[in-house]
C-alpha cells in the first residue's frame, strides 16, 4: 500500500480550490455525459483513504464502485502490474497468448462454486462479460430470449442496456434496444406487498409463471441475476427465490448466469454471494474486485457451456491485458493472505450493529426504513418518516452532508433513496467507526 497517512484531513473546503480549478477543465473538455459523485479529484489512494488534489484526505465508503476491495494501491497488484509493465504491456491474447491470462482463468475455477470442470474467458468491463455470458448461453442452448429480473443491472452497452431495469439515466433516450429480453419480477423483501417473508415464494412463483406463460420456457437461452442486486438498491432476493429460480433454471435447459460483478471476489464476505444459498451457477459474471482496480472482467462456467462458442467468437483486442491479469493474481494474493472475507463479515457486524443504533435513535425509525446487505455491501433505503414513500432527498442530503466532511458516500436504488457503503475490505476499523460518526452526525442536518 502506498503511503497515505490513514487519517482523514480537510484542509479545504470540499472541493478544495484545485479542484474546482480541474472541474472548470473538466466542464470545458469531458462530455457531459460523464457524471462523476464528487468533484473532488484525486492525487493519491490506498487503504480507506482518497487524498484529494488539495492535500485533503476523504474516508472512502465507495472503492470506485466496489473495485478497490485490497485498496487502491496494494502492494501485491502493485508490485506484479509493475514487473508485467515492464515485460510487455500486451500481445494480445488472440495472437500470442502469455501464461497470466491461463492463471487468471486457473484461479476462477478453482474460487467459483462447484467442482464441476469449468473454463473462462476473460475481458475489459463487467458489460462485456454479461454480453458474452449471453452469446455463450446462446451458442450452448441454439435459443435466443434472455430473461432478467425487476431492479437489476447489467451495463451500458447495447445489449446491457436493454438488460437494465432503470430508465434514468442508463437507458432514456439511447435506444432501440436489444430484442428478446424479457423482466420478470424479483424478491424485493422490504417492499413486498404481502410481507418480506412471503417474498421469495410469491416472487419466484410469479417469475416463473410469467416465463412459461409469456415466453415459452423452451425458449430461454439464459436467466441472469445479481445474487445481490446492485444499482437497483442492495436488494438481497429474500430466502427461497435464488434456489427457486436456479432449479427451474436446471429443469428447463436454461443457463442459469449469476451476474456477480459487483458482489463478488469478498465483497458480501465469501468469494461470490450465490454461495450464500448454495447456489452453483452455470456461468458466473465477474469484473469490478477482481483486479484491484484495474480493468478486467471473466466469464466463468461449466466447461461443455463455455466450449460451446466457436473458435475465434469470443474475444476482443484487449480482453485480459497481461498488466490487467498480473493484477487480479495480486488482487487474489491478498484477499487470501490477509482473509480479505473475514474482514467483510466484520465490516457488516460493525456497520449493521452502528446502523441499528442511528435507527433506535430516531422516532420510529425516522428515514431509516431498511438496514441490509451482506459483509462490505451494505445500505440503508430511506423514506419519509412513517411510511415506506421513497425518500431520495434525503439520500441526497446525507450524502452531501458526508461529503463536505470528508466521507465519500453512494447513492443508487430504483427510486434513488438508497445511501449504500462500500468501503474498501482493508479500511481500518477506526476509519470505519469514524466513517459512521460522520454519518451519524449528518442524520442531524436533515
Ligand atoms: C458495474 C456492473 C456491471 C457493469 O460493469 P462495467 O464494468 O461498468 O461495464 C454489470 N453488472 C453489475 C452487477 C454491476 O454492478
Amino acid at each position: 500500500m502506498s503511503d497515505i497517512p490513514q487519517e482523514r484531513r480537510l484542509v479545504t473546503a470540499v472541493p478544495g480550490p484545485r479542484s474546482v480549478e480541474l472541474q472548470a477543465r473538466r466542464t470545458a473538455a469531458v462530455a457531459a455525459g460523464v457524471g462523476s459523485t464528487l468533484p473532488v479529484f484525486t492525487a493519491r489512494a490506498g487503504g480507506g483513504i482518497i487524498e484529494d488534489v488539495d492535500g485533503n484526505r476523504l474516508i472512502d465508503f465507495g472503492s470506485g464502485i466496489a473495485v478497490t476491495s485490497v485498496g487502491a494501491s496494494a502492494e501485491a497488484v502493485v508490485r506484479r502490474a509493475s514487473a508485467q509493465l515492464a515485460d510487455f504491456t500486451h500481445s494480445c491474447f488472440m495472437v500470442t497468448p502469455y501464461e497470466g491470462y491461463v492463471e487468471v482463468c486457473e484461479r476462477l475455477a478453482e474460487l467459483t462454486p462447484g467442482d464441476h470442470a469449468k473454463k473462462s474467458a476473460l475481458f475489459n468491463s463487467g458489460a462485456e462479460a454479461v454480453e458474452n455470458a449471453v452469446k455463450i448461453a446462446r451458442a450452448y442452448t441454439g435459443r435466443t430470449a434472455v430473461v432478467v429480473f425487476d431492479h437489476g443491472y447489467h451495463g451500458r452497452t447495447n445489449l446491457t442496456m436493454a438488460l437494465t431495469a432503470k430508465n434514468m439515466p442508463y437507458k432514456q433516450g439511447f435506444g432501440p434496444f436489444a430484442p428478446e429480453v424479457y423482466r420478470v419480477p424479483v424478491a424485493y423483501g422490504y417492499r413486498w406487498p404481502t410481507g418480506a417473508e412471503n417474498a421469495g415464494a410469491e416472487a419466484s412463483a410469479q417469475a416463473i409463471d410469467q416465463i412459461t406463460k409469456q415466453i415459452g420456457a423452451g425458449n430461454v437461452a439464459a436467466v441472469i441475476i445479481e445474487p445481490v442486486l446492485g444499482e437497483g438498491g442492495f436488494i438481497e432476493p429474500a430466502k427461497g427465490f435464488l434456489p427457486a429460480i436456479a432449479r427451474f433454471a436446471r429443469e428447463n435447459g436454461i443457463v442459469f448466469v449469476a451476474d456477480e460483478i459487483q458482489s463478488g471476489f469478498c465483497r458480501t464476505g465469501q468469494w461470490f454471494a450465490c454461495e450464500d444459498e448454495g447456489i452453483v451457477p452455470d456461468l458466473i459474471t465477474t469484473a469490478k474486485g477482481i483486479a484491484g482496480g484495474l480493468p478486467l472482467s471473466a466469464v466463468t462456467g461449466r466447461a461443455e457451456i463455455m466450449d460451446a462458442a466457436h473458435s475465434g467468437g469470443l474475444g476482443g483486442t484487449y480482453g485480459g491485458n497481461p498488466v490487467a491479469c498480473a493484477g487480479a493474481l495480486g488482487a487474489i494474493e491478498t484477499m487470501r493472505e490477509l482473509d480479505l472475507n473475514a474482514r467483510a463479515r466484520r465490516i457488516e457486524e460493525v456497520m449493521k450493529g452502528r446502523l441499528g443504533e442511528m435507527r433506535a435513535k430516531l422516532p420510529n425509525g425516522g428515514v431509516i426504513g431498511d438496514i441490509r446487505g451482506r459483509g462490505a455491501m451494505i445500505a440503508i433505503e430511506l423514506v419519509k418518516a412513517g411510511t415506506k414513500d421513497p425518500d431520495a432527498e434525503a439520500a441526497a442530503s446525507l450524502a452531501k452532508a458526508c461529503h463536505a466532511e470528508g466521507l465519500l458516500v453512494l447513492t443508487c436504488g430504483t427510486y434513488g433513496n438508497v445511501l449504500r457503503f462500500l468501503p474498501p475490505l482493508v479500511i481500518g476499523e477506526d476509519l470505519l467507526n469514524e466513517g459512521l460518526d460522520i454519518l451519524e452526525q449528518a442524520f442531524g442536518t436533515l
